[in-house]
């Protein structure tokens, strides 16, 4: 066994000594300051002479920005652990709004960077980026040009940025104002209690269904109160999408995010058809589930309700010893990394007041090193996200010599190497379980997260798009968008459960993001991608880490129909790897049909 007790606290003070009150971290911030306005000067001095010569000027800003954006990432990654270790750092905010604006002012001169591109011509721009050292930087920097083309002139889309402060993502704002006044009442031990959404949210992975049904009608209640003020915000929300996608000719409501996630949309179509070709399996679970809770049908209050209970606690140094032993497995590279992020206070897990919820994975590109972020009190599924956090880790390390502007993956792929971690840490959990009861806990665990990736954000999926296609002709009213939810919901779980959520269209909080549009299929995609990786891993043995890691590096230069033809040898577009993926889900179910058998 290891001789070190790994700490339970991040070391922060190899980057900046002192905190919020670092002298150094004030320094870098002026430093920052600097790079950024030079920059921006620097492109706006630029008149692209439209020949190959171009090359050099563009080669000297692509080394101004990088400086510039690993300087702002660092003190950016920096200053969010601050604030996640003690929420009460008030020196914190103030440097984080300081960063805040300093990322505004960067985004503008990317964006004018950009608009530059295009003003080169297509003849000219095929010659200068097969030219090294650009040619490493071909796809992203055609990318970021095809971008800028398709958008409208330089001046009015600043017009719009500007406007969307006030006129749109101000509408997000609003939402999270009116969520954050909702009330859910409940009463316990005969008190009745006000609950905020996410306190009354947590109950429904209750074990007592009296609790998840009261909860949920008064939480149908709750949200139904503020129906009008939501749909209202949900219409003008879109509604300023669809005009600015309008503008710019842009028909199909999912141009934006596909391109986003740099895929097709024949590979959308495929997952979601191979999905839908194999949810029967799902709807099994969902009845046996059922029966197991004492219930005709599940509902939707009872999707998150556990499988009996297991008391078994992991201390951390267990949990992290039982990472290491079971990446060992897998690969030499990973587990030592994992060594090294515990031995070297990558991790805070400390379980104490004044942190914030959640967790996190953040990277310091100048000490090209990571930091982790999580509560950990010794459950399961702790383990579990000390694990995916470590994948996250791991996916910067293996990147950790990319050219910088070659490291900015999107959503589908961000989940990749956390999902894979996580799976080999969670499969080997399940394995060696104590016991069946143990085995079925974790099984279940397992099956819910599927059962939440291939259905419940495919009722999202489904929902938004016929939601902005009504949109296009005018204003949706409640009724109609609890319709449009419900006929979502019942298609997407096919009408497995009693009773659904129609009122999902304003609880969920990812319909109204503005950063991002369409916070739904990218999760499914990353989950399926990874487990179709995960299936080939386990194909290979140990020898597959080496390829993995390939696929990794590949993960922010290249379409993700690229990046599987040329590391899996498969076409996205087909249906071969979605099958392989969906069936390592519905393995796990038949595992648990199989143990459940005779239960009552
Ligand atoms: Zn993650």
């Amino acid at each position: 066994m290891t001789a070190t007790t790994y700490s339970e606290v991040w070391d922060l003070d190899v980057f900046f000594k002192g905190g919020s009150d670092s002298p150094e971290l004030q320094k870098h911030l002026i430093k920052t300051e600097e790079l950024i306005q030079n920059f921006e000067a620097k492109v706006n001095n630029w008149t692209p002479i439209n020949s190959p010569n171009d090359a050099n000027y563009l080669q000297e800003l692509l080394t101004d920005l990088e400086v510039a954006a690993k300087k702002l990432i660092q003190a950016g990654a920096f200053v969010g652990c601050l604030l996640a270790q003690n929420t009460e750092d008030k020196k914190a905010y103030s440097l984080d709004a300081k960063i805040t604006s300093l990322s505004a002012g960067f985004q503008t001169a990317l964006g004018s960077l950009d608009n530059l591109l295009t003003s080169i011509d297509d003849g000219v721009w095929q010659q200068l980026v097969t030219v090294e050292p650009l040619k490493e930087l071909a796809f992203v920097l055609t990318e970021s040009r095809e971008k800028a083309k398709e958008k409208l002139s330089k001046e009015e889309e600043a017009l719009i940025s500007a406007l969307e402060v006030d006129g749109y993502h101000s509408w997000g704002q609003l939402y999270d104002l009116i969520v954050s006044k909702i009330k859910v009442s409940f009463t316990e031990n005969g008190e009745e209690k006000q609950l905020s959404v996410g306190q009354a949210h947590n109950k429904f992975s209750s074990s007592e269904r009296d609790v998840r049904s009261a909860v949920f009608k008064n939480w149908e209640k709750a949200w139904g109160e503020q129906a009008d003020f939501l749909a209202k915000t949900l219409n003008h929300l879109s509604g300023f999408r669809l005009n600015v996608y309008k503008k710019r000719g842009w028909e199909d409501v999912l141009k934006e995010p596909l391109s986003i996630n740099r895929m097709e949309k024949e590979t959308l179509e495929t997952m979601w058809a191979v999905i839908s070709e194999n949810k029967q399996k799902l709807v099994q679970y969902l009845e046996r589930k059922a029966k197991l809770l004492g219930l005709e049908k599940m509902s939707w209050f009872d999707l998150d309700a556990p499988y009996g209970n297991t008391e078994s606690k992991v201390s951390y140094q267990e949990g992290a010893e039982f990472i290491e032993q079971n990446f060992a497995h897998f690969g030499d590279k990973m587990a030592a990394f994992a060594k090294i992020a515990f031995e070297d206070q990558w991790i805070e897990a400390e379980d104490r007041p004044g942190k914030a919820p959640g967790g996190f994975c953040t990277g310091l590109p100048e000490s090209k090193q990571s930091r982790i972020f999580m509560t950990y009190s010794g459950t399961p599924s702790n383990v579990s996200t000390l694990a995916h956090e470590l994948g996250h880790a791991f996916h910067s390390f293996a990147m950790r010599d990319v050219p910088f502007l070659n490291c900015n993956y999107a959503m589908n792929v961000a989940e990749t190497a956390s999902t894979f971690a996580e799976m080999i840490v969670a499969d080997a959990a399940v394995k060696n379980a104590k016991d069946e009861e143990e085995k079925l806990v974790l099984l279940d665990d397992k099956i819910q997260r599927t059962v939440a990736l291939l259905m419940n954000i495919h009722a999202r999926f489904l929902f938004e798009t016929r939601f902005y296609e009504e949109r296009k002709h005018g204003t949706v009213t409640v009724e109609k968008l609890n319709e449009l939810m419900l006929e979502a919901q019942k298609e997407a779980y096919c009408g497995a459960l009693e009773e659904y959520h129609p009122l999902f269209w304003a609880s969920k909080l990812h319909f109204f993001i503005t950063g991002v549009p369409f916070y739904n299929f990218p999760y499914t995609f990353g989950y399926l991608f990874s487990l179709g990786i995960y299936a080939k891993a386990l194909e290979e043995g140990k020898g597959y880490e080496e390829k993995y890691m390939a696929l990794l590096r590949d993960t922010a230069s290249m379409t993700v129909e690229n990046l599987a033809e040329k590391h899996l040898q498969v076409d996205l577009t087909q249906k071969d790897f979605w099958e392989k993926a969906v069936h390592i889900c519905l393995d796990d179910i038949d595992e648990f049909l199989e143990l459940t058998k005779d239960k009552k």
